[in-house]
């Protein structure tokens, strides 16, 4: 897909070579010697692991370096919560130690980054996810947290969701626990002799509203770079409000199982061995949060490989390097990844090859926070890569069994391709693995890692690519090493094998005479938005219309490219290079500078994370967000917004 019969044969050639120098042995260290040490934004463990990565790019002949942000966030101090009635209790915040552990004393205790810091007491209320259906669930039941600390399980959304939710209706605290029937006892055998949560393990995170803007919460839209101004905090819309805290199953129940009011809806009933109740009391709670704020270094390593053709067009691939605690799987498995892909180039440039268009290979930190390293650097690079951005491929989580893949609608092709090419210990091909979970297609993006600022700022072809990890220890100093390689990802195999397949890609995508993006497919796909849009109530005749023109549009647009790639002399190098120019400009059309209603950082007209998700996508954001609140106006206005995108991408389109 995407190249001239004169150079097929070469590309064969460097994707045999390049297959053949990826190595799990070489994953295998690279992540143990990583991961054997806790790498939070800040702290020695990350400045170590950076530089023994550095070290390994530069060691490859890669011209490899930091860049590096200043970032407004917090640091946990002091994280205390205690049950303070019926029967005082203080409830622990951290894990036992594990066999083989090293460094555990540098490991943060469970917390949530940038909760405000607090002391707040108050009577509990189990919200079950803590869902705004949730909440209108116990107002039926007669049951108000205004004044109260609410205590929600973890999934069914972003938990930076779940803090603004019970802020909205009026809690003054928030404790999120992992619930066993969501990823403990009930799912199977837990840590160590199974993959599931044991009792004691707490899932930290961040609960930044990534869903507002993700990065510094100081500097949306700009990078966090001397000279930037910064605003003040009490005006950063991305932070929560109300003091929020993660506990593990184990010390959850000692607040749940005194708990009174009524019996909850069978659905919100979790795994612990007792009936739950919602309350209010009478078990009250205190949560006691002794959290810093300060300037955070943020430390990017990246490397970049010019392209001897098109040095100007980019494809960048990238990984978050910072974990919560050790990370073994997130997400050092990404990063080793993105390592081993950077090593399978080093290998070709030794043959004299070179890239076409220009590679970037970035370890971005900061993810854990709130997607910091990506972010700040997408804003600072924001005019060089609106001009030449080819597409971005993250990958976040390439340790485990099943092979998941998300990107627009434009990536699906060259995504499939290569699956079909590259080997599957296990099953054969990725593609056989693919298909043995469903259909082979990817899923769409929302947000909750480093593809977001790229694709829903820029407006840049983003995918993210990897396999699903088995188990319940996300962001619990269980994500070590021994879990890896006992359970998870034995002798680092399916990190190496998602190094062939994001690196497959991006060689296509830096290499191909024409770059691989359908846009058919996407315009296609945007219709059955519309359509389903149409029955909620707006008029979508004029965004119809002008998607079906972009549909024209684009097939013309690839019946010209495979008639130049057939026959080169049919428009020559001028021909290949307009139409790269107008497939380039494709994704960039789908932004708009007015953003979305009342989040005007997030520019992308067809895909955002859902306000009230925070994970999940919403499709045609500007138009079915106001929807779901029965804003009819604002959808309308938005649908004109999203035609004039569909307008623009269809006179781009043109060439
Ligand atoms: N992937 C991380 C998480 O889900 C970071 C998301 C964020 O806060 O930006 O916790
Ligand atoms: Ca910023
Ligand atoms: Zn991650
Ligand atoms: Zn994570």
């Amino acid at each position: 897909l995407g190249f001239t019969a004169g150079h097929s044969a070469a590309q064969r050639r460097a994707e045999k070579d390049f297959l053949a120098a990826i190595d799990p042995a070489q994953a295998k260290e690279l992540n143990t010697t990583m991961s054997s040490r806790p790498q939070l934004i800040g702290t020695e463990g990350n400045r170590v692991a950076g530089e023994y990565a550095l070290g390994k790019l530069r060691e490859w002949g890669l011209p490899a370096r930091h860049v590096r942000y200043s970032v407004y966030g917090s640091v946990a101090k002091d994280i205390k919560v205690e049950v303070t009635a019926p029967t005082k209790r203080t409830l622990s915040v951290k894990e036992k130690p594990y066999p083989g552990q090293k460094y555990l004393d540098e490991a943060v205790v469970g917390y949530n980054a940038y909760s405000p810091a607090g002391d707040v007491t108050g009577q509990v209320v189990y919200v079950n996810y803590g869902l705004p259906e949730d909440y209108q669930h116990l107002a039926s039941l007669g049951v108000d947290v205004r004044g109260k600390i609410v205590l929600a399980r973890y999934g069914g959304s972003f938990r930076g969701v779940k803090s603004k939710v019970a802020q909205e209706h009026g809690a003054k605290g928030v404790i999120i626990y992992s619930d066993p029937k969501d990823d403990g006892f009930v799912r199977g055998p837990v840590y160590p002799d199974g993959p599931w949560r044991p009792a004691d393990s707490i899932q930290r995170g961040s609960v930044q509203y990534i869903f507002e803007y993700p990065g510094d919460p100081l500097t949306p839209g700009e990078p966090s770079v001397p000279g930037t101004e910064r605003i003040d905090p009490e005006d950063a819309d991305n932070l929560p409000r109300i003091p929020t805290t993660p506990i593990s199953y184990g010390e959850a129940q000692h607040l749940l199982r005194a708990l009174g009011g009524p019996a909850v809806p069978a659905n919100w009933q979790g795994g612990l061995d007792f009936p739950y109740h919602v309350g209010p009391g009478p078990t009250e709670a205190r949560l006691d949060l002794d959290i810093e704020y300060q300037q955070l270094p943020v430390d990017n390593i990246i490397t970049e490989i010019k392209g001897r053709g098109r040095p100007d067009e980019k494809v960048i691939i990238g990984a978050h390097r910072d974990a919560w605690t050790y990370g073994s799987v997130d997400n050092t498995s990404g990063w080793t990844s993105a390592l081993q892909i950077a090593y399978g180039i080093s290998r070709l440039l030794k043959t004299g090859w070179r890239p076409e268009r220009t590679i970037v290979i970035a370890g971005w930190d900061g993810e854990e926070y709130g997607l910091l390293g990506s972010t700040e650097w997408v804003e600072q690079l924001a005019p060089e890569l609106r001009r030449g951005a080819v597409a971005y491929l993250n990958m976040d989580g390439t340790a485990g069994r099943s092979f998941g893949a998300s990107s627009v609608p434009a990536l699906d092709d060259v995504i499939t391709d290569v699956t079909k090419v590259v080997p599957d210990p296990e099953k054969g091909t990725v593609y056989a693995n693919w298909t043995a979970q469903g259909a082979p297609v990817p899923t769409r993006l929302g947000s909750g890692s480093d593809y977001t600022a790229f694709l829903d700022r820029l407006g840049v072809p983003s995918a993210d690519l990897g396999f699903d990890s088995p188990g319940g220890n996300y962001h619990s100093t269980i994500d070590d090493p021994q879990n890896l390689e006992r359970f998870v990802d034995p002798g680092s195999r399916y990190q190496s094998v998602s190094a062939q397949t994001t690196g497959l890609v991006g060689l296509r995508l830096a290499q191909a005479d024409v770059i691989p993006l359908n846009y058919s497919d996407y315009a296609r796909e945007t219709l059955t938005y519309l359509a389903a849009a149409g029955k909620r109530g707006v008029d979508v005749t004029a965004a119809t219309k002008a998607a079906q023109d972009w549909l024209r549009a684009t097939e013309k647009l690839e019946s010209t490219r495979d008639k130049l790639l057939r026959d080169k002399s049919f428009g020559g190098r001028d021909g290949l290079d307009r139409l790269n120019r107008s497939v380039l400009a494709q994704e960039r059309a789908l932004t708009r500078s007015e953003g979305l209603p009342d989040r005007a950082w997030y520019r992308h007209q067809i895909y955002a994370p859902g306000t009230y998700t925070g994970y999940a996508v919403k499709v045609l954001p500007g138009v079915n967000e106001p929807l779901d609140q029965n804003d009819t106006a604002t959808a309308t206005q938005w649908l004109k917004l999203l035609t004039k995108s569909l307008e623009s991408a269809t006179r781009s389109a043109d060439c």
